[in-house]
C-alpha cells in the first residue's frame, strides 16, 4: 500500500505549496481537485481546506499560496468529476476552512454524490 492510499485521499503527493512545485507537477489549464494541509507529528498528511478547479487548477492552486504549508492534488479530464472529488473529500474530511458545502459550478445542475444537494 502507497503513502498515498493511506491518507485517503487518492490524490497525489503531498507537495510543497510553492510555485516551483505547482509549475513542476501540474499541467496548464486542466480541471482537478485538491488539498491544502500540512505535515502533522505522526507524519501523516492533515487536510485543512479541500476545492477544485473547472477549468485551470494550477493557477487556482497558486492563489492559496501561503495560506498552507503543502497540497495534494489530482487532474480530471472532466470539471464535473473534479466537482464530485471536492464534494467528496468535504463529507469525509470535514476541513476545518470549508465552513460551507461546496457549490456546483455556475451553469450548471450537478449535485453531491453523496448528499445530493
Ligand atoms: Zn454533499
Amino acid at each position: 500500500m502507497t503513502q498515498q492510499e493511506l491518507t485517503g485521499t487518492g490524490l497525489h503527493g503531498p507537495f510543497s505549496l510553492a510555485a516551483d512545485a505547482i509549475d513542476e507537477e501540474l499541467v496548464e489549464n486542466c480541471p482537478g481537485a485538491y488539498a491544502l494541509g500540512f505535515i502533522d507529528y505522526l507524519g501523516r498528511f492533515s487536510i485543512t481546506y479541500v476545492g477544485s478547479a473547472g477549468e485551470n487548477l494550477k493557477s487556482k492552486l497558486k492563489a492559496h499560496i501561503g495560506t498552507a504549508s503543502q497540497f495534494k492534488f489530482r487532474h480530471f479530464a472532466e470539471e464535473r468529476l473534479a466537482f464530485e472529488k471536492e464534494c467528496e473529500m468535504f463529507h469525509q474530511f470535514l476541513p476545518r476552512g470549508n465552513f460551507l458545502h461546496p457549490s456546483r459550478p455556475h451553469g450548471t445542475d450537478w449535485s453531491c454524490p453523496r448528499c445530493r444537494r
